[in-house]
């Protein structure tokens, strides 16, 4: 029986960056707060809350604590609160969110009407909303615009969205519009995650999804998972059933971008110990075959 991992698992960049700004901060400070989790799963907000890193849902908590601004990146005015207050502010903000927000603010400084594609209601995307100056309009999908023509419009994307998703809105609004400048702040973490998690699904009998179950990128993971083969989403290795394994000769799992290596690291091994091969247990994600460090986002 084989256990393999999709290559482009688990934590991405932007929010490696933050949870380790986030702990290094923690060893300096007595608490610290964050306007929200830190990333969307319960195990590593967890443990930062042992390391004294307290996650709140409203401003008024802050209470002078210094504040960590978490990967998604949090709205212009909040901001200018926390300079007002004198709070000190502990900037996680993916640089590639931080650049997506220089270019909303950029984009209607110089008259253009922003289109963002994105989820309105996801924290990034409330954000970005923040710094276009005038009203930004938002659509998840291109069907979402509203009706009429345009004078010149700027695209920008939440960093998530499919790059699909954003040629069929260009498509959309070329003819609509005298001038049309697009900016593509699409990262390529979920694409990748997507692309290698279908691959692995494709040459499973059963794949194993691992992250948050508040995790959207990790069940949608496990969404397009499933079209393939048997899947389990699970959050921890205790959540494993011995049964699913057996008469199981292929056995593939993936991580979302906001799965700690650990949790990984601790499934991998209890599959194997389930299925009694302990010798090939490992300690750390990059010996699980079949994974594949990625440089940067
Ligand atoms: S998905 Fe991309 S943009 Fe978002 S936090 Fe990760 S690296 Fe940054």
């Amino acid at each position: 029986m084989s256990v393999k991992i999709a290559k482009y698992s688990g934590f991405c960049f932007g929010v490696k960056r933050a949870i380790k700004i986030s702990t290094e901060a923690a060893m300096k400070n007595h608490e610290i707060i964050t306007l929200g989790p830190v990333i969307h799963n319960p195990q590593m907000v967890e443990k930062l809350a042992q390391k004294g890193i307290k996650s709140i849902s409203d401003y008024s908590e802050i209470k002078g604590r210094p504040t960590i601004i978490r990967s998604h990146g949090v709205e212009k005015g909040i901001m200018a609160k926390l300079h007002r207050d004198n709070i000190e502010i502990i900037n996680a903000t993916c640089p590639y969110v931080s650049k997506t927000q220089e270019y909303a603010l950029q984009l209607s400084q110089d008259g253009y009407q922003v289109i963002i594609l994105g989820d309105k209601t996801h924290p990034e995307v409330i954000a970005l909303k923040s710094y276009v100056e005038g009203e930004a309009i938002i659509v998840a999908k291109s069907s979402d615009l509203p009706e009429g023509k345009f004078n010149k419009v700027g695209i920008i994307s939440q960093t998530t969205r499919r790059i699909e998703d954003l040629q069929g809105l260009v498509k959309i609004l070329v003819p609509r519009c005298e001038e049309l400048r697009v900016i593509n702040t699409i990262c390529n973490v979920t694409s990748v995650r997507q692309d290698s998690t279908i691959k692995l699904a494709k040459e499973s009998d059963l794949m194993i999804v691992i992250g948050g179950k508040n995790s959207s990128n990790t069940k949608m993971l496990a969404r397009i998972s499933e079209n393939f083969v048997k899947t389990f989403h699970i959050e921890t290795a205790s959540e494993i059933d011995k049964k699913w394994l057996q008469h199981k000769d292929k056995i593939g799992i993936t991580a979302g971008a906001s799965t700690p290596d650990w949790i990984i690291v601790e499934v991998y091994n209890k599959i194997l110990k389930c299925v009694g091969n302990i010798e090939k247990q490992v300690s750390k994600v990059e010996d699980i075959p079949g994974f594949k460090e990625e440089k940067n986002g």
